[in-house]
């Protein structure tokens, strides 16, 4: 199973995960604001993740680790 994780305070909430991902498993958390005033990135339901890395090779900043 895959496991996506954040570093949330790097996320600058410009979506391009989000728009990646073949599982729709991503989207920003409306309800926290890091450091920075962004709302950062989510997962919403982990055991969908497939390990793909689309999201981590999108990120431009580099937010996102993928572990399988
Ligand atoms: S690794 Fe793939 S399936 Fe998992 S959250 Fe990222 S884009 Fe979605
Ligand atoms: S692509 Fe990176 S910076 Fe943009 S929302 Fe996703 S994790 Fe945050």
């Amino acid at each position: 199973m895959a496991r996506v994780s954040f570093q949330d305070e790097l996320c600058k909430g410009c979506g391009l995960c989000v728009a990646v991902c073949p599982k729709s498993i991503l989207q920003l958390d409306n309800d926290r604001l890091n450091s920075k005033g962004y709302h950062p990135v989510t997962c919403i339901d982990q055991s969908r993740c497939i390990g793909c890395t689309f999201c981590a090779v999108q990120c431009p900043d580099s937010v996102i680790t993928v572990e399988k």
